[in-house]
């Protein structure tokens, strides 16, 4: 499965312990993330991730090209539900694509737990039908 991860700044600590405690079950899935935490994420757990440029410089808008292509399986995207900031980065557009596509995506570390242990089961599977090319 292609995983993308991606968390805003008060909320990467936590993605980073996310990532370190279901290292296991994500170092056999294909990751992605935008650029800094891709960064926190591979150096905190040794994970392999391609990175994507850092969201300030539209790393998000290359992962939503990549949703938009349907080549996405799971998006971890744990968001700042606080700090208020532009439209354009409140990652409407990103849970867009992902109901265009019927793509499980996780904005929180409770679904994102019940996401990693259906991914663990195999409950995704069917993504390996809508996206075979992988
Ligand atoms: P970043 O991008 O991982 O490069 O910081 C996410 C964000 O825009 O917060």
């Amino acid at each position: 499965m292609n995983i993308a991860l991606m968390a805003h700044d008060s909320k990467k600590e936590l993605m980073v312990q996310f990532c370190i405690a279901y290292s296991g079950i994500l170092s056999h899935h294909n990751l992605c993330a935008t650029g800094t935490t891709g960064k926190m994420v591979s150096e905190a757990t040794g994970l392999e991730i391609f990175r994507f440029l850092s969201g300030t410089h539209g790393g998000d808008q290359q992962i939503a090209s990549r949703i938009a292509c349907n080549e996405i399986d799971l998006l971890l995207f744990f968001r700042d539900p606080i700090t208020p900031r532009p439209a354009e980065k409140n990652g409407a557009d990103l849970l867009r694509l992902c109901d265009v596509h019927n793509i499980p995506v996780a904005t929180n570390i409770a679904t994102a737990e019940a996401l990693i242990h259906a991914l663990e089961r195999g409950d995704l599977d069917w993504r390996d039908i809508v996206n075979p090319s992988r």
